[in-house]
């Protein structure tokens, strides 16, 4: 089997009506890299920084960081890859030594929120982005974002960094795509104004679920009321994909829903046009996509769209994911 997977490297990943779907791959560290190459990925779909940038001691300079993030666009060069800037609190690591702690951190200082509340460290990092953005195609991504107000300020300090980047006469991509976590009910429900703002969305489903049926993604006492395939968590992918639809961009998936293999025919039914999984998980998830029709996962996923009930949406996307096995 892991011969008949190797093989699949070089194979395109498209459905048998020819519907391409991009498979990348999700890394937290850099030595992930020679594993990333060996599976085959089109790209990083997301490099979840806060792993690096606090990793113990102080956080690394813009210089530190630009060297790190260029050799990672090097190695995936031609393909894109997807930096997200810090996403520190809720279960991670916090960015800075906090003088209290919070009642609930997944509701609190957060992702975006920390980077907004820090403009000297988020420029740190946006400037080393916009650095290495010479060495191969990348993306920055935001997480955690709840609304269009926060993706229009980070604009604006993108901006920022580019006018003093020129001044400095420091090379970067002008064109360098900007995207956003979709991962925030109210960041979904926002989706066709958000879109407006941005070049593509990505999908964190390990958050979206969570904080669509208020189940904390890491306590087991409500681990039974997780569940991805709720017709609410449904809805609001679709609603998402819906809007990046009408302004012409993509969506992906980079939560763990993306490497389920029995969601996969859901996902590729709802719209969803990139995949971003772990590297080890990424040749099945091919495999599954060269064996399905778009045609068939479009039609169940409308079905699924109409039902009521998570077991019932889960039956629907598994009957079409064995039918392929
Ligand atoms: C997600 O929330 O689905 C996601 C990909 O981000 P993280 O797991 O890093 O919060
Ligand atoms: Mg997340």
């Amino acid at each position: 089997l892991q011969n008949e997977l190797e093989s699949l490297r070089d194979r395109e990943t498209t459905t048998i009506d020819g519907r391409e779907i991009t498979l990348a791959a999700n890394i937290e560290f850099i030595n992930e890299l020679p594993q990333v190459q060996k599976s085959g990925a089109k790209g990083i779909g997301l490099y979840r920084t806060e792993f690096y940038l606090l990793n113990g001691g102080e956080l690394p300079d813009s210089e530190q960081q630009a060297r790190v993030y260029t050799g990672v666009a090097k190695a995936m060069r031609p393909h894109q890859t997807i930096i997200r800037t810090l996403d520190a609190g809720g279960d991670k690591l916090s960015a800075e030594p906090l003088t209290h702690n919070e009642p609930n951190p997944f509701l609190g200082w957060r992702g975006i929120r920390v980077s907004l509340a820090r403009k000297a460290m988020f420029k740190e990092q946006i400037r080393a982005i916009l650095k290495a953005s010479t060495a191969g195609k990348i993306g920055m991504m935001f997480p955690m974002v709840s609304g269009l107000r926060e993706v229009q300020s980070a604009k604006k300090i993108i901006d920022e960094c580019m006018l003093e980047l020129d001044k400095e006469g420091i090379d970067f991509d002008e064109d360098i795509d900007i995207g956003v976590m979709i991962e925030i009910p109210s960041a979904a429900l926002m989706a066709n104004e958000i879109a407006k703002e941005v070049d593509f969305f990505s999908i964190g489903t390990n958050d979206l679920i969570q904080y669509t049926v208020a189940v904390d993604r890491v306590n087991p006492y409500v681990a039974d009321l997780y569940k991805p395939t709720h017709p609410a968590v449904i809805r609001l992918i679709k609603m998402t994909v819906d809007a990046a639809y009408n302004h012409g961009i993509w969506t992906g998936v980079c939560g763990e829903m993306a490497a389920d293999l029995d969601l996969t025919p859901l996902l590729i039914g709802l719209g969803i046009e990139e995949l971003s999984v772990g590297s080890h998980q990424l040749p099945s998830i091919k495999q599954a996509v060269r064996s399905l029709s778009h045609a068939e996962c479009s039609a169940m996923a409308d079905e699924a769209l109409r039902a009521s009930s998570s077991p019932e949406i889960l039956s629907l996307s598994k009957d079409l994911a064995m039918k392929s096995y």
